[in-house]
């Protein structure tokens, strides 16, 4: 028990606890994106993992500015009115890419509903530019629901990505306090339409956001029926005092056996541990099931 401290207090687990050396690659990484006027997750949502991956050279490309229209209680991305989308991103992009000499390049945005497509068509911009830089470059997209838009997704799928991802994020019961402008079946339904065009689909949740055991099971039974062959679990960490607080950190054993459970349901490639993160080691995942 914790007593009657709110759950955002409760001190994080050491298996929670990473410690680096300093890696002069994570200020060069900093910088050099920041050359460039580039968004990265990484840095945005705060990711635990950012001395790993820019210490490996590695980032995922946060597209369409840094400002999110929705209001995800779980999510570090600024929210607010974004500004017009940068036509000359696509391009930038595609230099990093090449430059940081990356095999698998990993592209999602903030969400965009004010846009009439949602920024599909700067999506599939942004992929071309860069295979057309890149060559042999495999590309994941991890986007988000377009609110239902059929051609918006359709115009996304078109892409051919190498990976489309869409994270579920949360069990269904939890949709309405923690991401009150999503749908789960909305976000099942877009797994569903990429899986049966026959594209490869990813999707993740965070858990320790209060959900239970039975829903987490019901949650990869749906992401299974709904095609996809690639999951990630990991740890809800609230990301400041007004956001969603977590509700209980879950033990790497437990990830263990939550993992064991969605490849027995059929789901080929699952990464579950507490620091997983929707793109960690995107690059090596993509190469296990080819
Ligand atoms: S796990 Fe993904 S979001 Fe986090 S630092 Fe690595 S590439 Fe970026």
């Amino acid at each position: 028990m914790n007593g009657d401290r709110s759950p955002i207090e409760m001190k994080h687990p050491d298996w929670l606890v990473r410690r680096y050396d300093s890696d002069p690659n994570v200020g060069r990484m900093e910088t050099y994106l920041d050359g460039l006027a580039l968004e990265t997750v990484c840095r945005s949502a705060h990711c635990p993992n950012i001395a790993e991956c820019y210490g490996r050279g590695v980032a995922t490309f946060m597209i369409l500015g840094a400002r999110c229209t929705r209001r995800c209680r779980f999510c570090a991305v600024e929210k607010g009115a974004p500004g017009e989308p940068d036509s000359d991103e696509p391009k930038r992009v595609a230099r990093a890419a090449q430059s940081l000499r990356l095999k698998h390049v990993v592209i999602t945005s903030v969400t965009r509903d004010d846009l009439p497509d949602g920024g599909a068509s700067h999506f599939v911009r942004t992929v071309e530019c860069v295979r057309e830089r890149c060559g042999g470059v495999t590309v994941e997209i991890l986007i988000p629901d377009f609110k239902g838009s059929l051609s918006a997704l359709q115009e996304v799928c078109a892409v051919q990505p190498d990976i489309l991802n869409h994270n579920v994020e949360t069990v269904e019961s939890l949709y309405e306090t923690i991401r009150p402008q999503a749908e789960y079946s909305r976000s099942l339904g877009v797994l569903e339409y990429a899986s049966m065009i026959g594209l490869k689909v990813k999707s993740g949740l965070m858990l320790g956001l209060g959900e239970t055991r039975e829903e987490i099971i019901r949650t990869l039974t749906d992401l299974k029926r709904a095609g996809c062959s690639y999951l990630t679990l990991g740890q809800y960490l609230a990301p400041s005092k007004d956001h969603a607080p977590v509700a209980r950190y879950v033990s790497p054993e437990e990830f263990g056996e939550l993992g064991s459970i969605a490849r027995e349901l059929g789901i080929g490639e699952v990464m579950a541990g507490p620091l997983v993160r929707s793109s960690y080691k995107a690059d090596m995942r993509y190469d296990a099931l080819r």
